[in-house]
């Protein structure tokens, strides 16, 4: 609304507790603690105290995303905090933005209003470098994989069928597809190559997967990195890479301690993209929370079909994470979009447009009980939600006998009651134990798992596989990777592969135009659509409203 501040205003309006003093509250020992200044640390799983009893998930997702803004992280954040008020134990794990859509799109993932993890200009930004080590380790593979070519190419890679590419953390268009080693002999070997954001690397994947630090070398040694003339896979171990890479990534490997504007601690690390990987943050981070609090709140990416889909079959196969209860975010905005209304129209009250758009949270609230899981709705409340559009989707949920509850965390958290009765409907459903089961189980061959989620999670009739993605499910054969979780990389904006195609379409046929294996992360990538591994800047990009007064006071970041 007019009156309330900007998110980067409220965060720098705080009152923040030394970061030791978090530390403290959430019995991590000191000999745990490597203080990055005073709001920042990193903390050493290895030195946790042991605890028996793990801590309950509760996982963060939404309906369909659409461009009015669903409010994930920040009803994450407000959540969290309202457990915190209501005398639980509870930690936050979230996923460290990318400094690409920051100065691109988004301006800030750190929540909002007054539900936000701070100091949010430097979690928006370097942060504790974690992404820097990402994007060296990746290069760093790269130079080597480079060199080995130049250097008389023992290995027979192909220089065509290179896998890996250089990253950067930086929505920059410019260089989705470059030639290198252009220059003569002793410049390298001339290859078409292109860079991605480092959030999209498989390293990236790698590192939020990884379970420690033998774990993580064993899945960076895993890396298809590309080809040989004779078409076997050259892996990272081939290339002898994986022990440079680990030290890269040894220090980062810790999760990053912050706190929320209400003084709720929050594991912020790790943050691979929601389509060409899982979207969840780091293994370690969830892991080491669930060790410390009684209750952790997380979030994944995009909305449910994607995001949740992913943290239930391939993050909770890694290990004990499984959520005991989901969140499903939903907005009357958005409900109102899936129901036809445009964008510039949503202020206005529209019951017919609720209740047509309710389609789409049915269909993720359904999906969210296959799993054996009870949903429980948040709907994120704008000031632009009339009483009547509020009322009239409560009393939908009460006829689909699922629990909900409004929040008014964004202009009323903080420690404030805005969230208190989703606290309340969350601690009502980890009451009731959830029937966690996969969608599907590790045997079943990688043509059928991607067969299952779309029908069943999308409501898709069939899957069609071009040319392309038939030829790798030949190799997946013959590799002997058929037990691979898939990862698919589908639009977030429709259940089907059609950005265009809103509510709960079905009986469409989902294509599948290729399929990437990433032996590292362990898991195989569907793609359907255009996927962007290397996003571009928009015609006014956030960054180009940011600056830094003479006193180091930053502005810009929304
Ligand atoms: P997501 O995690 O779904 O991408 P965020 O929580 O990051 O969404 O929120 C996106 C933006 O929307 C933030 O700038 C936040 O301040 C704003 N926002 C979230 N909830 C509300 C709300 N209830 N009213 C107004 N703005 C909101």
């Amino acid at each position: 609304s007019a009156e309330m501040p900007s998110d980067l205003e409220i965060s720098r309006a705080a009152r923040l507790l030394p970061i030791t003093e978090v530390a403290r509250a959430a019995s991590i020992p000191d000999a745990a603690l490597e203080s990055y200044g005073r709001y920042k640390a990193k903390i050493d799983p290895a030195l946790l105290r042991e605890d028996s009893a793990r801590g309950r998930v509760v996982l963060v997702t939404a309906m369909s995303p659409t461009p009015a803004g669903e409010g994930k992280s920040t009803v994450t954040v407000g959540l969290a905090d309202s457990l915190h008020r209501a005398g639980q134990n509870v930690m936050i794990a979230l996923r460290e933005p990318s400094m690409g859509p920051v100065l691109g799109m988004k301006g800030g993932a750190t929540g909002g209003g007054y539900s936000q993890v701070v100091p949010m200009e430097d979690i928006n930004l370097h942060f504790t470098g974690d992404f820097h080590a990402i994007t060296s380790a990746n290069n760093a593979l790269a130079a080597l994989l480079d060199n080995h070519i130049y250097q008389g190419n023992q290995l027979g890679l192909d220089p065509r069928r290179i896998t890996i590419k250089r990253v950067l953390d930086m929505n920059d268009r410019a260089l989705r597809d470059v030639v290198i080693g252009l220059g003569g002999p002793a410049q390298g070997v001339p290859r078409q190559d292109g860079f991605d954001i480092t959030v999209a690397s498989e390293v990236m994947a790698v590192f939020c997967l990884a379970r420690n630090l033998t774990d993580l070398t064993d899945r960076l040694s895993r890396i298809t990195v590309g080809y040989t003339y004779d078409r076997r896979p050259v892996t990272v171990a081939d290339l002898g890479a994986q022990g440079a890479m680990t030290l890269l990534l040894r220090d980062a490997l810790k999760p990053n301690l912050v706190q929320t504007l209400a003084g709720t601690p929050a594991l912020v690390h790790g943050g691979p993209f929601a389509n060409i990987a899982h979207g969840c943050n780091s293994v370690i981070a969830t892991s080491a929370a669930l060790r410390l609090a009684d209750v952790v709140v997380t979030e994944a990416g995009f909305g449910a079909d994607l995001g949740a889909e992913k943290y239930l079959d391939i993050k909770s196969r890694v290990a004990d994470v499984a959520p005991d209860a989901v969140v499903v975010v939903a907005t009357v905005r958005a409900l109102k979009m899936h129901g036809g209304v445009s964008r510039n129209s949503l202020a206005a009250e529209n019951l017919p447009a609720l209740q047509a758009g309710v389609v789409n949270l049915h269909r993720h609230l359904d999906n969210v009980r296959r799993f054996g899981i009870n949903p429980v709705v948040a709907v994120n409340r704008f000031t632009t939600d009339t009483d009547a559009e509020l009322g009239w989707l409560m009393n939908w949920c009460a006829e689909q006998g699922v629990s909900a509850a409004v929040a008014e965390v964004w202009e009323n958290g903080g420690g404030g009651p805005g969230g208190d009765d989703l606290a309340a409907a969350v601690l009502r459903a980890l009451e009731r134990p959830a029937d966690f089961r996969f969608l599907y189980p590790d045997e079943m061959p990688v043509a059928e798992k991607i067969r299952t989620v779309a029908r069943q999670i999308y409501g898709a009739a069939d899957v069609e596989f071009a040319p392309p993605a038939l030829r790798r499910l030949e190799e997946i054969a013959a590799r002997g990777l058929e037990h691979l979780p898939v990862c698919m990389a589908k639009t977030p904006y429709s259940f089907s592969d059609d950005p265009a195609v809103p509510g709960a379409p079905s009986g469409f046929t989902l294509h599948v135009r290729d399929l990437s294996i990433k032996t590292g992360a362990g898991f195989v990538v569907a793609l359907t659509g255009a996927v962007m591994t290397m996003p571009g800047l928009p015609k006014e990009p956030a960054a180009l409203r940011m600056g830094v007064a003479a006193d180091g006071t930053p502005s810009g970041l929304i």
